[in-house]
């Protein structure tokens, strides 16, 4: 638009200045509901993610999509999640749309789910709240590895497959998406890289092609660590190491997601009512999608017009040419810095499998005194990533930064950290294959 085309721009849309910004979209790919292990009904969690400011919410129930009706009882819910008590606090907080009720045989009281279509046609509003459909795959490895992946915008659900390890097992959940998904405008997704104990390979998110986002951030699923073991990678580091050999063989990029992966929703009634709560409203996606529709969130999604965060806000990420700008809207402590991280095109990229050991050695070197009783006994492995990947190419302090990519960056990207909340820009890319041809 040009300047003069800039003057007839109405008030009301904010003029010239704020139409360069773009419009974002808060959601949360990730939730549960008692369609599966989730604490909420499928319409409770829409509302309630829907009542502290969200724009939209994805359902991704364990190989399960919200495709039935169902009469839930203390009894008969499968994983024994559904609660009269929580049930009776939504009824309370949303009169209006308080699930049926009826009495079994056995007297107890059942209360009513339905399917997807019924939740969207409770809760969409156009421009201001959508639900979209989703289901979080996973295969019967062993009970020592939780590999999950999130397909986005299926109405498909996966069939679990007993698989002999990690790779067998994400290979058959891309190729499940691959079938169930041929007539939906679908994504696939990694999830939670670091549960429970740096279960998926870093390899996985390198050289698997097919994998194109991952979550960076999962608010349920983090480590039970609260430190890293000794010499151990953390999110940033993976993530790097992933787009550095990525980038390296012209390979498309890995975008990371933040989710909450949501299960409890009881604190939730406490943000609602506008109290901090330490669960729900943690991590999220904001995505500059042309309209708030699924097709358009997952088009932007694979343009990579999206960021990841756990509280702080950007007003703008552009990237012009060989140039990544990020402004900042909304810091949570007082100083906001702004961090470029990249890998350099002669970077060493590495990588050692690691020693194998027991999780429990793990557990005692970080003074954890209970590891999760699935996994005594469990050996591990933490791969050694390459230092030369992930490195900090640019610091500033304030709410506004760029960078311009050099000859030798094979990529950069915007770490934004504010007190105790941070976000993640994608990379910004540059084909590198031919430059590094030998
Ligand atoms: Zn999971
Ligand atoms: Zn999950």
């Amino acid at each position: 638009m040009g300047l003069g085309a800039a003057a007839f721009v109405s008030p009301l849309f904010g003029g010239a200045a704020c139409q360069r910004r773009k419009k974002w979209y808060k959601g949360n790919l990730h939730a549960h509901t008692l369609v599966s292990d989730g604490r909420a009904f499928p319409v409770e969690a829409a509302l309630l993610y829907r009542d502290i400011g969200y724009d939209f919410l994805m359902f991704s129930d364990h190989n399960l999509v919200h495709d039935h009706e169902n009469w839930v009882t203390e009894k008969n819910h499968k994983r024994r999640r559904f609660s009269q008590r929580n049930a009776r606090i939504f009824a309370a907080r949303y009169p209006a749309f308080k699930p049926q009720t009826r009495i079994e045989p056995d007297g107890t009281m059942a209360w009513r789910y339905g399917p997807f279509e019924e939740t969207a046609k409770a809760v969409n509003s156009p421009g201001r709240f959508l639900v979209m459909s989703g289901c979080e795959y996973n295969d019967a490895v062993s009970s020592r590895y939780c590999l999950h992946c999130n397909v986005i915008n299926t109405f498909k659900a996966h069939t679990k497959k007993r698989c002999p390890d990690v790779m067998a097992s994400f290979r058959n959940m891309y190729s499940s998406f691959e079938r169930l998904t041929a007539d939906e405008d679908a994504l696939f997704m990694v999830n939670h890289p670091f549960y429970w104990f740096y279960d998926v390979d870093p390899l996985i998110l390198s050289d698997f092609d097919y994998v194109r986002f991952f979550e960076i951030v999962n608010h349920d699923a983090s480590p039970p660590f609260k430190k890293l073991p000794a010499g151990a990678y953390d999110a940033d580091k993976l993530w790097d190491f992933a787009l550095a050999k990525r980038a390296l063989r012209g390979a498309p990029p890995l975008f990371a997601t933040g989710t909450d992966d949501m299960h409890y929703y009881g604190n939730m009634y406490k943000e609602v009512a506008g109290e901090r709560s330490t669960y729900g409203n943690h991590a999220f996606v904001a995505v500059a999608a042309k309209e708030l529709t699924p097709s358009e969130i997952v088009a932007a999604m694979r343009r990579g017009d999206f960021y990841a965060s756990t509280g702080v806000e950007l007003a703008d990420v552009r990237s012009e040419g060989k140039k990544l700008s990020v402004e900042v809207s909304k810091a949570e402590g007082g100083d906001c810095r702004i961090l470029f991280y990249g890998t350099k095109r002669n970077a060493r990229l590495d990588y050692s499998p690691g020693e194998e050991r027991l999780i429990a050695d793990f557990a005692a070197e970080l003074g954890v005194e209970r590891p999760i009783p699935a996994y005594v006994g469990t050996k591990r492995r933490v791969a050694k990533l390459p230092k030369d990947a992930g490195i900090v190419l640019q610091e500033t302090k304030g709410l506004n930064a760029s960078y311009t990519l050099k000859d030798d960056d094979l990529y950069v990207r915007a770490k934004i950290i504010s007190g105790n909340a941070e976000a993640w820009t994608q990379p910004l890319w540059t084909n590198v294959r031919k430059a590094n041809a030998k």
